[in-house]
């Protein structure tokens, strides 16, 4: 009996560490592109039933490419890390943020309920950004460009909402980085 109730917790245990490998970032240990989906999916779902604003918002640290090849690419990956930190720290508890890869986050805002709503978290993610770097001894500065989609329409998808977050984001690199889009899907 006491073999078999450890070998049900080992197992669960084993369960756990395999869903925590396909559904997570190793290196910073956020979420996943996958694990978004899915959240996105069933907050998706729930908006089609109560109309609950939300906002799809992407983030892409400003050439990072320099980070690296200036300070090397330890200190990149711990800039990542600290990044996806100071995002998190400044979204509420409602919301969910994911490492989509590379050096781009993805986040779902909760109530969400008009532009000035979005543009407030906006507002927090870059002064977060702004404060200073000091990683492993070494200071510079970081930027990030941001996107973010709102939906206007039960209709909306998730490959829409992300599609479109992804745009603003494209837009806001190419209007010169360190800046945000917002865009509403009708
Ligand atoms: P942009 O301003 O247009 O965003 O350009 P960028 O230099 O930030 O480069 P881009 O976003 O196009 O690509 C991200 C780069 O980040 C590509 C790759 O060299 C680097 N990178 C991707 N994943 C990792 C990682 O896990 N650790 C580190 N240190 N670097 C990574
Ligand atoms: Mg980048």
């Amino acid at each position: 009996m006491v073999v078999v109730t450890r070998n049900i917790s080992e197992r669960k245990a084993y369960e756990e560490q395999l869903k925590m490998f396909a559904y997570h970032d190793p290196l910073t240990e956020l979420p996943n592109r996958r694990l978004f989906q899915s959240n996105l999916s069933d907050h998706l779902n729930e908006y089609q039933k109560s109309g609950k604003g939300f906002a799809v918002m992407m983030l892409d640290i400003d050439n990072f490419k320099t980070i690296n090849d200036e300070h090397g690419h330890d200190i990149g990956d711990e800039v990542i890390k600290e990044f996806g930190k100071r995002i998190q720290s400044s979204l509420r508890e409602s919301d969910f943020i994911a490492r989509m890869g590379g050096d781009e986050f993805i986040a779902l805002l909760t109530n969400i309920t008009s532009k000035k709503d979005a543009l407030e978290v906006v507002h927090r993610v870059r002064r977060v950004v702004e404060q200073e770097w000091d990683v492993s001894g070494e200071e510079f500065a970081v930027t990030t460009s941001i996107g973010v989609a709102l939906p206007d329409s039960e209709q909306v998808t998730n490959d829409e909402l992300i599609k479109f977050a992804d745009s603003a984001l494209y837009d806001a690199k190419s209007l010169g980085k360190d800046t945000y889009q917002l865009t509403t899907i009708v």
